[in-house]
């Protein structure tokens, strides 16, 4: 019998509530207190764990308690009793089981990869056909409603060597966001700037204020509008001369396909969270490069084990070539879950090598901060 036929008997859920340093603004909602997530582990015959997280946000993906359902109630039948390597059948049968859910899908394929990762002494980009990078540039969010607070984010983020950051844009007024496009501007001329308006524009608003900030030559402009606006985000690619990203436009494949057809943008945010899973994650990047549009790895509010996860996928996708934002581990919860802290060196994310994920969860904290936990 191949090490692969093992059966998974042990399927555990912890929904968690990890404190996090600030409010953070984002467009269309704000973070606060906390960041909620829920932490799946599945134990195969053998002994061995393997963990995934899923990292919802409410006003965007879906909420900690319809991804905690997701897991505990539809998904768990599936899991439970099946072959460790048979991840595509679990996965193609996790999508019919369970409409949307995506983060829970998500987490439900990184637990699978690091199981598998853990029994094959293979690193998750392996599985998902190898590796394209050692290191993934760092990316982090200005998003606070204090920006004195943010002025000393991006101080630290200087002396850490980070390069790039992200503006979030359109949750108070225009005037806030070209004041701190400025002094960002004259201060920190090192950065790489993005700009993210998180659908916090209205239809009337986008276009005046898309032009006015598209002046300061950001890298790329990101989601100015709803995310059910093909056409307006169509116009606006057409009226600026600086990349336009689709974030919450795009979760899956099926959307990509309709973004590049319709022509919306000149790039897109992949993320694990909305694509439902880290292959269908490199899927939408490999739509979006064959299309000739560009990729950049997203994320949600999470914690250390789910930008493992978005690490190794980046890590074995070429197309992804923007960075990624995996910055809440180590800038904005108080205390990430990881037993070996997510690795960040001279700004950039460095690819794991161990086998699986290459870190797991403190089960200790994941018990400290469980709103539900096993048993
Ligand atoms: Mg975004």
């Amino acid at each position: 019998m191949s090490a692969l036929d093992q059966k998974i008997i042990g399927f555990d859920l912890w929904q968690l509530a990890l404190p996090v340093v600030s409010a953070r603004d984002h467009g269309i909602g704000r973070v606060e207190g906390a960041c909620e997530i829920v932490v799946l582990r599945l134990t195969a015959e053998g002994g061995a764990e393997g963990f995934g997280e899923a990292s919802p946000w409410s006003v965007f993906t879906g909420t900690p308690e319809a991804s905690h359902a997701a897991l505990d109630r539809y998904l768990r039948p599936l899991v439970l009793g099946r072959r460790v390597g048979d991840r595509a059948l679990i996965m193609e049968q996790a999508a019919q089981a369970v409409a949307h859910c995506t983060e829970a899908k998500a987490a439900l394929e990184s637990a699978l990869l690091d199981l598998i990762g853990q029994i094959s002494a293979l690193p998750v980009w392996a599985l998902l056909g190898g590796k394209c990078r050692d290191t993934i540039p760092l990316s982090c969010s200005i998003a606070n409603p204090d920006f004195d607070q943010d002025i000393a984010l991006m101080e630290r983020l200087r002396d850490d060597g980070v390069g790039l950051i992200k503006l979030k844009t359109g949750f108070r007024d225009h005037a806030f966001d070209i004041m701190r496009l400025e002094r960002i501007a004259r201060d920190f001329p090192e950065f790489g700037v993005r700009v993210d308006y998180n659908q916090g524009l209205g239809i009337e608003q986008a276009i005046p204020q898309v032009l006015d900030v598209a002046r300061f030559r950001p890298d790329f402009i990101e989601q100015p509008v709803r995310f059910h606006h093909f056409d307006m985000m169509a116009r606006l690619r057409g009226l600026i001369d600086v990349p336009l990203l689709a974030d919450e436009s795009v979760f899956g494949p099926e959307d990509m396909v309709r973004a590049a057809r319709e022509g919306i943008c000149d790039g897109v945010s992949v993320k694990i969270m909305k694509s439902g899973g880290l292959s269908r994650g490199q899927t939408v990047a490999r739509i979006a490069g064959a299309n000739g549009l560009m990729a950049y790895g997203g994320d949600m509010f999470e914690a250390g084990l789910a930008h493992l996860a978005g690490t190794h996928m980046i890590a074995a996708t070429p197309e992804i070539t923007l960075g990624c934002e995996f910055y809440q581990a180590s800038y904005y919860l108080k205390e990430d879950i990881l037993e070996t802290p997510f690795q960040v060196r001279n700004g950039q994310v460095v690819v794991p090598d161990g086998p699986g994920l290459g870190a797991r969860p403190d089960l200790g904290r994941l018990d400290h901060y469980a709103v539900r936990k096993p048993g």
